[in-house]
């Protein structure tokens, strides 16, 4: 038995140094950083999709948007803020030990799970609102390639 389990131990580290040495961990630079949006965003100049961290962003000039568009990302920014608005009361009654005590653990389940929901939404508008603000390109190349092609 204990022969069993030695060499069962033995291949596992073969496999393990095996696998350490084939994938090799990827450079800092690439691994996403606290805070970073890793969700995927299309270049704007070839379309490919990237983490959104890993690319490069630049905000669109207001002058270069659509008045309809203005309209929109005037809505959804006042929606951002209503939602963040929610997420302070939430984060501000969390806080407030004499409240939390009233509450049974039901309610205080509920309310974590709202919080989790805002939190998402927030997340998600801001996304929205990043992307008719913001355009989006895989690295330097894309973005001086873009503009080149805009150029009359
Ligand atoms: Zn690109």
């Amino acid at each position: 038995m204990f022969a069993f389990v030695f060499t069962l131990i033995l291949i596992w580290l073969a496999m393990w140094a095996f696998f350490k040495f084939m994938y090799p961990k990827p450079p800092k630079e690439f691994m996403p950083k606290k805070g970073d949006v890793i969700t995927p965003r299309d270049c704007d100049f070839c379309g490919y999709p990237l983490a959104e961290y890993r690319g490069v962003m630049e905000t669109i000039p207001k002058a270069q948007i659509a008045e309809a568009e203005q309209k929109q990302i005037s809505k959804l920014a006042a929606e951002v803020d209503a939602i963040k608005q929610q997420v302070l009361s939430h984060e501000a009654a969390a806080k407030d030990k004499a409240h939390q005590k009233t509450l049974t653990r039901q309610q205080k389940k509920q309310a974590s799970a709202q919080y989790e929901q805002l939190q998402k939404q927030l997340f998600e508008k801001n996304q929205q609102l990043k992307k008719m603000t913001s355009w989006f390109f895989c690295n330097y190349d894309h973005q001086a390639d873009f503009h080149a092609r805009r150029a009359p």
